[in-house]
């Protein structure tokens, strides 16, 4: 099948791989020049495990192209998948629909032949509808449907996600549209569940399984606080309702606070849907203000750990918004930080496996960046783990002790053991134990 994927990023790009590896030709198209230059020069331009090879694999079979041209990527597909940001809208928090809505536009006139245009980007319920008149207005004689297939991958196994999806949901209105998508997820038939919804639903869907993921994080957070105040171990806690098959064992582990590009955004948008529609959804607006609440308590947490010090150096370990990703869109790590660096006096040294780049781009020269881990520690007065790479697990605790002024973690993704670091003379401070 011929696929234009429009938006080659976090989801584009992944996916836009991912279809060339199941032999479909691949066209990904980009706005910006610079991407399309970097990946049409061999370049890949965000990190997830094992992308890279997959990339380079179905760039040197001819089966994925680059460009910046919609014409060239759009007249000759049978299937185009909108994969542009939504971005939450700054006052609102409602989900801003401009890079949309000029996709669609833009992707109208270069339309031939029976094409389903299919959204895979996170959009309001009813996005479906206004991409059908935006395209009709523009083409009135385009022959195509529009598809809502919403992705459910998780940053940092895109790849594997891609290829083992839990289930793949389509909201597609004709059979026509069925027909292609059914023959694009041919390899997946008999592998996984395949469900066909009415196009408003899968708009929902999205949204519903975020938020309620959002909620189970935020649950879990609010009893660690418990636990701590109780003398009750939040793992265990997390253990026993894990086993319970009702609830299951994920989204049970507690933290700094949920972040990333998709749960502080998808909430929001999904509770300025329930307010729009008169619809009471206060679980959601519950888990939004008590997620935002969390950060700025983790933040007083580790400012406690140096309180009284002069001039206290903090080292912070991780700054993406979890481990095996270089985002930090809505990093718990970057609110907490700039919460931080608030105190006057404070000095900060981060580092992170592989989110310094995009990092830099938010905090500049606030902070100060070390190339380990080791050499963030030198010196500091407390040692903070913000997200959870396994590299930090493993990290010598008696070299930690020699290299810190202060022998002090505080630990916001449990990475460490708690006896181990008190044999070493650590005054450790975890989540929820
Ligand atoms: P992103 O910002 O990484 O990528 C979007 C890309 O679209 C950018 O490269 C941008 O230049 C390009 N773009 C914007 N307008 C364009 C246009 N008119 N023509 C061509 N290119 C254009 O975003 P992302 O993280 O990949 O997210 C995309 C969508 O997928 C969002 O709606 C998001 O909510 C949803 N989603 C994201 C994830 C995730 O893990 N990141 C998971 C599921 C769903």
């Amino acid at each position: 099948m011929k696929v234009a994927i429009i938006g080659t990023g976090y989801v584009g790009l992944p996916t836009g791989v991912g279809l060339a590896e199941l032999g479909n030709q691949v066209t990904c198209i980009d706005r910006e020049p610079s991407k399309i230059e970097a990946l049409k020069a061999g370049k890949i331009t965000l990190f997830e495990e094992g992308l890279e090879d997959l990339f380079r694999k179905n760039v040197k079979e001819g089966r994925i192209h680059f460009t910046t041209s919609m014409k060239e990527g759009v007249e000759t597909a049978d299937l185009v998948i909108i994969a542009v940001g939504t971005p939450p809208h700054p006052i609102t928090k409602e989900a801003d629909m401009k890079y949309i809505h000029a996709a669609a536009t833009e992707l109208a006139e270069h339309l031939q032949g029976y094409t389903v245009v299919a959204t895979k980007s996170t959009v309001p319920v009813g996005t479906g509808d206004d991409i059908e008149q935006l395209i009709s207005k523009k083409n009135p004689k385009a022959d195509f449907d529009v598809v809502s297939l919403p992705e459910f991958l998780r940053e940092g196994f895109a790849v594997h996600d891609f290829f083992h999806p839990d289930r793949i949901v389509v909201g597609a209105n004709t059979q026509r549209a069925k027909d292609v998508i059914t023959e694009l997820y041919k390899p997946f038939q008999g592998k996984t569940n395949m469900l066909f919804v009415k196009r408003r639903s899968s708009e929902t869907i999205k949204y519903a399984s975020n938020a309620f993921l959002a909620i189970k994080i935020h649950y879990i957070n609010e009893m660690a606080n418990f636990c701590e105040k109780a003398g009750a171990d939040v793992y265990e806690v997390a253990k026993g309702m894990g086993a319970d098959s009702r609830i299951g064992p994920r989204f049970l582990n507690p933290g700094p606070g949920y972040g990333g590009s998709c749960f502080p955004k998808d909430t929001n948008a999904m509770a300025f849907m329930g307010r729009a529609n008169g619809v009471d959804l206060s679980l959601i607006e519950v888990a939004i203000k008590g997620n935002d609440a969390r950060k700025k308590q983790m933040a007083k947490r580790v400012l406690n750990a140096v309180a009284g010090l002069k001039s206290p150096r903090i080292a912070v370990l991780g700054l993406a918004f979890k481990g095996g990703t270089d985002d930090c869109r809505e990093s718990p790590a970057m609110e907490i930080l700039n919460e931080i660096l608030e105190t006057p006096g404070v000095k900060v040294t981060v580092y992170d496996p592989k989110a310094m780049d995009n990092a830099k781009k938010i905090l500049g020269d606030k902070v100060q960046y070390a190339a380990g881990a080791y050499e963030a520690a030198k010196g500091a007065d407390v040692l903070v783990v913000l997200t959870e790479w396994d590299q930090f697990s493993k990290l010598d605790t008696a070299k930690l002790a020699e290299l810190m002024h202060h022998k002090r973690i505080v630990d916001l993704r449990n990475t460490f053991r708690a006896e181990e670091l008190a044999a070493a003379g650590f005054e450790y401070s975890g989540v929820g134990k």
